[in-house]
């Protein structure tokens, strides 16, 4: 039974008492039957009516705090409880209600901030390019974003999945171990096949901090970064050797210059062989910075409608004239109208009449076209041509088919680079392709006019 109906029992009890002890003293003091029922009745009373009033103005209270404490009670479990402002509770408990209404209010506020904070946060690790994988102590992944899906070409959910389920790698494992133990580790892997073949940076760490998460592995795509280091590296292994043989014939020049004795002849041609090596150091960083000036965007185009025809015919008879006793002989069809700038336009057919002659001999044709919206150029020459395995190479800088065989000739392997930017610069493209009769072919598309 409830506490306050046993108080009411008991008070019952002891009014009822105290009014029959009235009744029996008021009988025996010789009052007559009446007079001492009525007095034990108003005895009863007297003693009864403060007890109700407590009865009553216990029991609301303790259904207001009733009502209170199961709506505290929905709150704490997350249950957005009515309004407790709504109604109005007796006495003090009015307050302690208004109090829980503004802790209600200040939880929900609380609640809707957290919800944002957290779709902010999923977002932001969605569109991460790093995949980050969480898992639980027992190797079951919390989160994953969905570039570890892509990085491991998983599909579905992944939550709840076994880590290894996921990244399939055992040398994971040991990352992963290490990381339930304390310690962060990180390693390279190779995700994929060539030519999707793809290098991974995996950094696995314990998370100290969380019960729900252990460890946290961040998977970053090294592969551009990688490819980057290798063309730098190559790049400056290409430059050193291209430079350190005209550095050489210098040094060697000026050494004997040291050692005197020497006729006027034999002084005159070593300044000759000195200015000979230094030009070509000169040319060598002057082709260098051109192409970096035209890689890198900084290159103004003045661009303009160009006819080939013209400026091909005023090439190829300087190129005769450049060639002196080499036999030329340059066959020009057809006629294009290009977008482009001149000079450029100059520069790009100039460097591949030059390679038409230097590398593929004194027979050169020339076909100019229109095709859709494109002007073709075609470059044919009747040399050895390109071998098929270096094709795709050519445009590359220091290159050159035959190293060896070209240390004496004066090509550097950055005409065709340079070209091929211009070409791109212009919005064209340009192909390295060998004839069937022998000879290479390269071809240029530009906007036609
Ligand atoms: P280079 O200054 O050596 O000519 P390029 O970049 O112009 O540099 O050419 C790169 C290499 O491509 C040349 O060294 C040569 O081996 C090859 N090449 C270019 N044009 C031709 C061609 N018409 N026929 C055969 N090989 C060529």
């Amino acid at each position: 039974m409830h506490p306050l109906r046993v108080l009411l029992v008991v008070s019952l009890a002891i009014a009822a008492a105290v009014g029959w002890g009235f009744g029996a003293l008021a009988v025996s003091a010789g009052r007559g039957e009446v007079e001492s029922v009525v007095l034990a009745v108003a005895v009863f009373a007297v003693f009864l009516l403060p007890w109700s009033g407590v009865y009553l103005w216990a029991v609301r209270r303790a259904s207001d705090l009733d009502e209170l404490t199961m709506r505290t009670r929905q709150l704490v479990a997350g249950i957005d409880a009515p309004a407790l402002a709504d109604r109005t509770y007796h006495g003090e408990l009015d307050d302690l209600g208004r109090a829980i209404a503004e802790l209600r209010a200040q939880l929900n506020r609380q609640r809707v901030t957290y919800v944002e904070h957290r779709a902010a946060m999923d977002q932001i690790v969605a569109s991460l390019g790093e995949g980050l994988l969480a898992v639980n102590g027992e190797g079951k992944v919390v989160f994953a974003n969905g570039r570890v899906a892509e990085m491991f070409g998983v599909s579905g959910s992944l939550t709840g999945r076994s880590f290894l389920e996921v990244v399939r790698r055992q040398s994971l494992v040991g990352a992963f171990s290490r990381a339930f133990a304390g310690a962060a580790s990180t390693d390279r892997i190779t995700l994929g096949t060539d030519p999707d073949e793809r290098r991974i940076e995996m950094r696995v760490f314990p998370v100290a901090s969380s019960r729900e998460i252990a460890a946290v592995a961040l998977f970053i795509d090294m592969t551009t970064i990688e490819r980057l280091q290798r063309i730098r590296k190559d790049f400056l292994d290409d430059f050193s050797h291209e430079v350190r043989t005209p550095l050489a014939g210098v040094r060697s020049a000026a050494e004997t210059f040291e050692h005197g004795g020497l006729t006027a002849a034999q002084e005159e041609q070593l300044r000759h062989v000195m200015l000979r090596q230094l030009a070509r150091i000169e040319r060598l960083v002057n082709d260098l910075s051109e192409l970096n000036r035209i890689e890198s965007g900084e290159l103004v185009l003045q661009r303009q409608a160009v006819s080939l025809r013209p400026l091909v015919e005023e090439l190829a008879s300087e190129l005769r004239q450049r060639s002196g006793d080499r036999d030329v002989r340059i066959r020009i069809d057809g006629e294009a109208l290009a977008v482009a700038d001149p000079s450029r336009l100059q520069q790009i057919v100039n460097n591949l009449l030059d390679n038409a002659w230097k590398h593929g001999g004194g027979e050169i044709a020339v076909a100019l076209s229109r095709e859709e919206d494109q002007s073709v150029l075609r470059v044919s020459d009747r040399g050895e041509g390109i071998p098929p395995g270096e094709l795709a190479r050519i445009f590359n800088r220091f290159y050159r088919v035959d190293k060896s065989r070209s240390q004496n000739t004066p090509g550097l392997g950055l005409g065709l680079a340079i070209t091929k930017h211009l070409v791109l610069a212009h919005g064209g493209s340009i192909t390295a392709v060998n004839r069937a009769g022998g000879g290479a072919t390269f071809e240029v598309r530009l906007p036609a006019g």
